[in-house]
């Protein structure tokens, strides 16, 4: 208690000693201050300098000094804090003091049996170029080799497809739990998985058909076109000609897939109700062959677009055949015969013409022609000889899976060949589960499904994704093991990929916004939308040549029609803007974009287009940041301050000077020149007028100013005051209409 009270006394008393020592400081000289601040100064540079001076008025010294000749104009030579100019000089004088680092080189030299060598060349050091640092990526990237596995192969063999050491193989077995005897013995697909898993392979798994009854199967097909061409209709009216339609009586339930039986012959269709060129991408990505007939959809009243062509060069990079379904055939302005010369000039060959992809005129709106498309792809089926072994374990594909309230994730499933059995133990994708229930499309229940069969199962613990292939295996603890091995690898690759594509990203986006130049550049996305695609290909071309160093045009979509609300989204996704040449947007599309603050330029002249965009770039580009010459002053006479030891050394020069033009500011790089010869560049640590710190000094106005680590102003000295600026580029039209932008 008593030292508490010791310690505040204490602490009141020092703090009314400083209120007395202030008043004192206040009265103390002008000198004492400035000699005192200045020894500071001399250590570091005098940038604090203006803080401390109780001003050093040039005006009233310049009072004193009446003509130019009397200012003192030569300074003493001192190298505290030089520059590199005047280290250069000092290193030249004869008669300089060596320092102790140099006197101790000296000695170095001679003394001692090994003294340092000389270097032999007498090239000036070259000065390496700056390397930016690079992203290191990671060495060990994903895993590229994939291996084929089949069911009893030796340990020997996967060793060598994987390059793996038996060692290390038998290793992993053991900790497995499996045992064997001698690289010989054969083991179980699935063990061979876990194996290559374990060892960061992807694996292909080789199906045996070997002794199996192979039978004919249904076709499993799926419908792809253009947008609004009628995929969905068609598939609706497709599914109410299906199996579950007629037994369910109505509309059935989406569930990924339906059946379309033929009861004349006794023979089915298997259609994948998921329409678009997405679906079928996606899985086929995922290694699920499953589609083995295209139906191609093109509207008769439309002809081919871009999706129908985009449809084409999927069907045909996956090598599955097409049927062209040439659809709403009921309408007025129908029009087959052009479609088929369209597809004709696309490379598709028509039976009509003597090819062998099949054509058929539907409606599906009216349900005409609908019989004639199954026809047709029966034929093609049999034309394929489509057949799949019916015995042994099945191998099936996801096509949709869901979570139910009641039944927990459910997947539709399609066999694609053995039988799938209720009860069995199946690994999907990382999921496993026991097949408690299998239904059929009308959601009956059943205890097998076989090959191009849609079945719903039940029993899984997690959802699979589409495309995920379904197999059986032997044991529960067999299932779980090949789950939980395949998780890992999943969480593996992933991490792995996700880094890939972050340094990827990383390094795209550093050679993006860094150009050869040293300029910030930035995107500016375009979706162009034209009357016709010859236009819009013309103007996606027009605005590349806009393409500056510091502003890339990127064209991210152009296609034909009006602004419809899908460009609208595009254009917000990737932050763009939208030009519709000829066309116009509809006015909810206008209200939609205001609300997105979508920028949209309607033009119907190209030069008038090219003008509001090369603004645009203007406006977007980040420019480059020069200096610019703000001011200019002369120095008309220099000041001494001394320092505390009231040396010559100790002190500092003001350059007492007039600025002669623009201004010249604190903030800026002080440039100084001696007969045009610029002898330094610096900051300015101070810059005063009428003993008051300014931040600038205009035109016609004197000033005195010190520049950090230089000394040495002589009368007559022009003091430059730089300012960074940023040049924009410029839009440059001539009259013949060439447009560019001009950095
Ligand atoms: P999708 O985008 O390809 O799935 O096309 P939709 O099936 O959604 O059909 C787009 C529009 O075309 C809808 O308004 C349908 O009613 C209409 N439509 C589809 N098929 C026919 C047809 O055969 N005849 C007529 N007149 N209209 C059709």
């Amino acid at each position: 208690m008593a030292s508490r009270h010791l310690c505040k006394k204490g602490i009141q008393a020092s703090f009314k000693r400083g209120l007395l020592v202030l008043p004192r400081v206040a009265a103390s000289t002008e000198r004492q201050i400035s000699s005192t601040v200045l020894n500071r100064a001399s250590e570091s540079v005098s940038f604090s300098f203006a803080r401390y001076i109780n001003g050093f008025g040039f005006s009233s010294l310049s009072n004193r000094y009446s003509s130019r000749e009397s200012f003192p104009t030569e300074t003493s030579v001192r190298y505290f804090h030089a520059s590199r100019e005047t280290m250069a000089r000092r290193k030249e004088d004869p008669d300089r003091q060596l320092s102790h680092r140099e006197r101790k080189k000296q000695t170095v030299k001679t003394k001692g049996k090994f003294s340092k060598r000389e270097k032999k060349t007498d090239k000036p050091p070259v000065e390496a170029p700056y390397v930016p640092l690079r992203l290191k990526r990671l060495e060990k990237g994903l895993p590229e080799k994939t291996v084929d596995i089949f069911e009893g192969m030796t340990l020997l063999e996967l060793s060598k497809r994987t390059g793996e050491s038996l060692a290390v193989l038998q290793n992993i077995l053991t900790n497995v739990g499996e045992t064997i005897s001698s690289e010989f013995d054969t083991i179980s697909i699935d063990v061979a998985e876990l194996l290559a898993m374990e060892i960061g392979m992807n694996v292909r798994r080789q199906h045996s058909t070997e002794g199996a009854e192979s039978l004919p199967r249904p076709p499993v097909v799926t419908v792809m076109g253009h947008v609004d061409h009628g995929k969905t209709s068609l598939l609706d009216a497709l599914r109410n000609t299906s199996v579950a339609a007629r037994e369910a009586g109505g509309i059935t339930q989406h569930v990924g897939a339906f059946v379309v039986g033929m009861p004349d012959s006794g023979t089915s269709i298997t259609f994948l109700d998921t329409p678009g060129h997405a679906a079928f991408s996606e899985m086929r990505a995922r290694g699920a062959a499953v589609t083995d007939i295209v139906v191609l959809v093109v509207a008769a009243d439309d002809g081919v677009m871009p999706q129908t062509l985009e449809a084409i060069a999927h069907a045909r990079s996956a090598n599955v055949p097409i049927v062209v379904a040439i659809n709403k055939c009921d309408k007025p302005g129908a029009n087959p015969e052009k479609v088929k010369n369209q597809l004709t000039a696309e490379g598709i060959e028509l039976e009509d013409i003597g090819g062998n992809v099949q054509v058929v005129e539907v409606s599906a709106m009216k349900s005409t022609g609908l019989d004639k498309l199954e026809e047709a792809l029966l034929l093609q089926a049999v034309d394929m000889d489509l057949k799949a072994r019916v015995d042994g374990p099945a191998q099936a594909y996801v096509v949709e899976a869901r979570l139910d309230k009641g039944r927990g994730p459910l997947a539709t499933i399609i066999v694609k060949a053995g039988t799938l059995v209720s009860g069995h133990h199946v690994v999907i994708g990382c999921q496993w589960g026991r097949l408690r229930a299998i239904r059929d499309m009308i959601g009956k229940q059943t205890d097998r499904a076989t090959p191009a069969m849609p079945v719903e199962i039940e029993g899984l613990k997690g959802l699979p994704m589409a495309g995920d292939d379904v197999i059986v295996v032997e044991s529960e603890e067999r299932a779980r093991m090949l789950s939980e091995g395949r998780t890992k690898k999943y969480e593996k690759d992933r991490l792995l990929k996700a880094e890939e594509a972050r340094i990827e990203q990383a390094e795209a986006k550093a050679k993006e916004t860094e150009s050869d130049e040293g300029f910030v550049r930035v995107e500016l996305p375009i979706v162009v939308k034209s009357d016709v695609q010859g236009t819009a290909q013309a103007v996606a071309d027009a605005l590349r040549t806009l393409n500056s160093p510091q502003v890339s045009v990127n064209i991210v979509h152009s296609g034909v029609g009006a602004i419809s609300h899908s460009d609208l989204d595009l254009a917000q996704a990737c932050g763009a803007c939208i030009v519709g040449f000829n066309v116009k947007s509809g006015s909810s599309a206008n209200l939609s974009a205001a609300q997105a603050s979508v920028k949209v330029f309607h033009h119907r002249v190209i030069y008038h287009l090219l003008e509001d965009i090369g603004n645009l770039i203007v406006e977007k580009a980040p420019g480059v940041s020069e200096m610019e010459v703000s001011g200019e002053a002369e120095v008309l006479s220099i000041f001494k301050i001394l320092g505390k030891r009231r040396t010559e050394e100790d002190g500092v020069n003001i350059a007492g000077c007039k600025v002669m033009d623009g201004r010249v500011c604190r903030s800026g790089l002080m440039r100084l020149l001696r007969s045009g010869e610029v002898l330094f560049e610096g900051s300015c640590a101070s810059l005063k007028r009428e003993k008051q710190d300014v931040e600038q000094v205009g035109k016609g106005n004197e000033c005195g100013l010190v520049m950090g680590d230089w000394n040495d102003f002589r009368v007559g000295d022009v003091i430059q005051c730089m300012q960074p600026v940023i040049r924009k580029p410029k839009f440059i039209s001539s009259e013949s209409g060439a447009v560019r932008i001009e950095c």
